[in-house]
């Protein structure tokens, strides 16, 4: 059984045989060997276990016992195989047990030789694979029972992993994004994302991965989806973490914005925000109109008064003071009312707005996201060019949004009749302190008819246009201290550009 070579160091034949039947008697696998007629010659403990005979009732007996009734030409094909001298590699097959059962097993045959090198037999390493199949054949009907439940589901559904590789995409995913699950499982599922959210999605995971800390994970977003041709569209995405401690795994449901009937009660709620926010600043506009006007008629009192009150010294002296005390009284009036008039202007250009530090980057990608709700099919591609730098601003959030929202609109609508409807955002550091934010499309260009008054209230080439939103945007921005101006886009189009304040001075000059 055993060759020289083989053999430990001071081990006679006899002590290298006991060693290796040691090894054979102890194995969980089914050891058998049998000679080249079949008749059982060796059986171990673990055969025993398997298949229920004991050594005593199989040894000297024809292998062929142990085959179900429909394999039993199987031995013959074995035995053929060995004389051409091959040997049988885990071959998965069924078997009977002594009480009639069958079991699944996996096999490795190997010849044995005679001592005159001539094929003598063969060695049976039995495994039963029983368990191990059928909680295989489970798992595999589990499987296929879930992708069914999923691919009814009417929400997109996306599974990564924690570095973000895409490991499973659902049927609407797929009609969702235009990709089959073929071509993005293995990838990244920033291939999903426009930038930059692109670029930024691994190292939000790391983020998560390292600190636990959850910016989306059970909270659900609004965020901006890309499709196979590069069209952008708006989604709310909700993330749920599921598996073991070992194989964590994300969960991603995805909700097409654009195309369901939420789109409408959204769009709804966001209208009448938006006509609740247009009235309180148009209210703002007139009044700051009428303040400017009535300002210029108030100083002309105050300074006609003023005049007055010169002219009447060196007349009779008798008069004098009375006369000067009544244009004095005059000057104050005239002044409180400027000073009325002022503390009104300065309610409306300020008054209800709050004001907070606020994340410019998301503030962007929920604007834009909302903004982009209800365009359906508009073919037209949104892309972000967000300066790094550029992440604090002190707005009021909505007001903001409010104005990107106009912008991106206005945009979205100049370009409908092009062949290319490209959108870019774009933020930047012009100078410390102040950042710009800018949205260009490749549009129509602005009207000239209309280019000189663009700002003016009620000014609007569109058949069902207000033709508020501008000068809205002008007033919001001028009440955060910045500037928002138009010029053409040089390769066609319009930028609309606006400034804000980091908010970072302010704190700069408190430390
Ligand atoms: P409305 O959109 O209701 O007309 P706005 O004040 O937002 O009101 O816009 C005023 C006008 O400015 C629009 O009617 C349009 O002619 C022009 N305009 C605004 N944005 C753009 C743009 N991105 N490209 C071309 N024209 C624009």
């Amino acid at each position: 059984m055993s060759s020289p070579e083989t053999r430990l160091a001071f081990e006679t034949p006899d002590e290298a045989v006991s060693r290796l039947a040691a090894i054979v008697t102890a194995s969980d696998d089914g050891i058998i060997s049998k000679s080249l007629d079949g008749i059982i010659i060796d059986w171990n403990a673990g055969a025993e276990r398997i298949f229920g005979y004991t050594a005593a009732e199989v040894i000297g007996r024809p292998i062929t016992i142990l085959l179900p009734a429909d394999r039993l030409d199987e031995e013959d094909q074995i035995l053929a195989r060995l004389r051409r001298g091959e040997k049988i590699d885990h071959f998965e097959t069924q078997r009977r047990r002594k009480d009639g059962s069958i079991i699944d097993i996996s096999v490795t045959v190997s010849p044995f030789f005679n001592r005159f090198d001539q094929l003598a037999g063969a060695s049976e390493i039995v495994r039963d694979i029983t368990a191990a199949k059928r909680s295989q054949l489970e798992l595999q009907e589990r499987e296929a029972h879930l992708r069914s439940v999923l691919d009814t589901v009417p929400d997109a559904m996306i599974i990564i992993d924690p570095r973000g590789i895409i490991q499973s995409f659902s049927l609407t995913a797929e009609r969702l994004f235009g990709y089959k699950e073929a071509e993005v499982i293995g990838e990244n599922v920033s291939m999903l994302m426009p930038p930059p959210y692109h670029e930024q999605h691994d190292s939000y995971l790391f983020r998560y991965r390292t600190t636990g800390e959850r910016r989306i994970i059970g909270i659900g977003r609004l965020v901006v989806g890309q499709r196979r041709d590069g069209t952008t569209f708006p989604m709310e995405l909700s993330v749920g973490e599921a598996g073991s401690a070992q194989r964590r795994m994300f969960i991603g449901f995805v909700r097409d914005l654009t195309e369901r009937q939420q789109t409408q009660r959204r769009l709804q709620e966001l209208q009448s925000e938006l006509i609740h926010m247009s009235r309180y600043t148009a209210l703002g506009e007139m009044a700051s109109t009428l303040a400017h006007e009535l300002n210029q008629p108030l100083s002309a009192i105050a300074n006609y008064l003023n005049g007055g009150r010169r002219l009447l010294e060196g007349a009779r002296p008798d008069m004098l003071p009375m006369a000067r005390e009544a244009m004095e009284r005059a000057t104050e009036q005239a002044l409180r009312a400027g000073q009325i008039i002022r503390r009104l202007r300065d309610f409306v250009s300020r008054g209800e707005s709050e004001q907070a530090l606020e994340n410019l980057p998301k503030l962007i990608e929920e604007a834009s996201a909302l903004a982009l709700v209800g365009i359906k099919e508009t073919g037209v591609r949104v892309s972000y060019a967000l300066d790094p730098e550029a992440v604090t601003v002190f707005v009021d959030k909505i007001q903001v949004q409010q104005v990107l929202l106009n912008l991106i609109r206005n945009a979205v609508e100049a370009t409908q009749e092009m062949d290319r409807r490209d959108l870019s955002i774009r933020t930047r550091c012009p100078e410390a302190g102040i950042v710009e934010v800018s949205v260009t499309d490749t549009g129509t260009g602005i009207s000239e008819s209309i280019a000189p008054q663009l700002f003016q209230p009620f000014i609007t080439t569109k058949e069902h246009g207000m033709g508020v939103g501008l000068s809205i945007s002008r007033t919001i921005i001028e009440a955060h201290g910045g500037r928002l101006w138009a010029e053409p886009n040089p390769g066609g189009g319009t930028v609309f550009a606006f400034t804000l304040k980091t908010g970072l001075d302010e704190d700069d000059t408190h430390v």
